[in-house]
């Protein structure tokens, strides 16, 4: 039995130093979505069952994977697997939609995300999505700014090796032509297939192409592929996109069996994987273009484009390549005190924080030696040391930690001594 004093499977506690890694790679994300113009949207953490689980879902994630339980009310309520149809919810719901001169609504968010999986490494229960949704217009290059602003993010967090796989589900008409294609394709083969294809097969013959368990039955590589079925505004709107990244100078590959794990993508879908990966349980961030979302939630048919990235995904792969790094905790000041001096060391750490300082003391009266040592841990730039003398007689002992330098001065020139060794 597993210890109910532990976290559960399939999460984690964030701590220590790593925490330092959580804090840029946020920073990174804030600041590269005020400069592309996204806001950023904190939706709950749970939401009706419905406003995930679509009639007829055929994905992994609204068949499997979800957290959903009743509520004391006995409503059905699911922790958000994904940030998309939540975003969407919530722009129908305060009718972002009604000014169209501000479409497209282009919206952020940033949190943990719950996903009943088997974890293992970057496969977590709980885990953290940053995700992007411009909704309320589309043009192939919105897709491909979008696709700019998931690699500019993995850049700027120091990953080199990361690689675009772009494809096109083509529009409505198209998909219906590829979607027959594949079932003639598929039917002969369905008895060998698995059950969750042979579902598919009814629901989404394309959501077979993404099939884990069965990728490596001779029927897929000899699956006819979408680009022989592509109408022609399909095939211009992808070639515009794709003529878009190549200006940005953003490299990508072709990759015609990409269909995404989600059910209400068209057009352009893409996914970031590392130049290395083996497999495929590597994304970093994917995504595409949808149609039909924002009709679904009643907001009238408005198109949309997003992705999803995986923040544990990005950090692990951004540590492994030198990008991004932890940082100790580390303070300015540390300041010691030693015999009965009440208040007045407490008072000196205060006005040393009002001026900027990072500082820290002791509340404990623990020996010196015990006092040098937690500054020490902490890398204080400088010590303030204050004994009985010193408080008698309004003074603090300085030393600066780099230099060995040490002075005595008044309470009052604390401060200003303070900035003399450290800045
Ligand atoms: P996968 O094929 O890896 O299961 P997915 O298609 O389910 O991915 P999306 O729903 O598109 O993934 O989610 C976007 C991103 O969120 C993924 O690219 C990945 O970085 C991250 N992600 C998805 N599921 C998990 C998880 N269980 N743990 C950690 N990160 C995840
Ligand atoms: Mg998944």
């Amino acid at each position: 039995m597993s210890n109910k004093y532990q976290v559960p499977r399939g999460t984690q506690d964030i701590m220590g130093d790593d925490i330092s890694l959580w804090q840029k790679a946020e920073g990174i994300i804030r600041e590269q979505c005020a400069r592309y113009g996204y806001q950023e949207i904190r939706t709950p953490v749970f939401e009706h069952t419905e406003v995930f689980k679509f009639q007829n879902d055929s994905s992994d994630m609204v068949t499997k994977e979800m957290y959903t339980f009743l509520d004391s009310g006995e409503r059905s309520l699911t922790l958000r697997p994904e940030g998309t149809k939540g975003v969407i919810r919530a722009f129908v719901e305060h009718k972002l939609y009604g000014n169209p001169a501000e479409l497209p609504a282009k919206l952020f968010y940033l949190g943990p995300m719950f996903r009943y999986e088997r974890p293992q490494k970057g496969r977590y229960r709980q885990f953290h999505q940053f995700g992007v949704e411009a909704i309320g217009a589309k043009s192939p290059l919105l897709d491909a700014e979008c696709i700019a602003l998931g690699y500019d993010i993995a850049k700027a967090m120091g990953i080199k090796k990361v690689k675009i796989l772009i494809n096109t589900l083509g529009d409505d008409e198209s998909r219906d032509a590829y979607r027959n294609a594949l079932k003639e394709h598929f039917r002969p083969y369905l008895g060998e297939l698995c059950g969750d294809c042979q579902r598919r097969f009814e629901l989404n013959p394309l959501r077979i192409l993404d099939c884990k368990v069965d990728r490596d039955h001779p029927s897929f590589a000899s699956a006819p592929a979408i680009s022989d079925y592509l109408n022609e505004p399909s095939k211009k709107y992808f070639e515009e996109v794709l003529a878009a990244l190549d200006d940005l100078g953003i490299p990508y590959q072709i990759d015609s069996r990409l269909v995404r794990g989600l059910d209400y993508y068209s057009n352009t879908v893409f996914e970031a994987i590392p130049e290395d990966a083996t497999g495929q349980q590597a994304a970093v961030f994917a995504g595409g273009q949808y149609d039909g979302l924002v009709e679904h939630f009643g907001g009238g048919s408005l198109p949309g484009v997003g992705f999803g990235m995986g923040i544990e995904r990005m950090i692990d792969l951004a540590v492994e390549e030198g990008g991004i790094k932890s940082d100790s905790r580390s303070t300015d000041v540390y300041v010691i005190s030693m015999g009965d001096v009440g208040s007045y060391a407490l008072k000196a750490t205060e006005t040393l924080r009002k001026e900027g300082f990072r500082v820290d003391t002791d509340y404990q009266g623990r020996s010196l030696k015990a006092q040098f040592k937690a500054s020490d841990r902490l890398r204080a730039k400088a010590i303030v040391i204050i004994g009985e003398d010193e408080y008698s007689n309004r003074l603090a002992v300085v030393k600066n930690t780099a230099t060995k330098e040490q002075v005595t001065v008044s309470i009052d020139e604390l401060t200003n001594t303070v900035k003399g060794f450290i800045g």
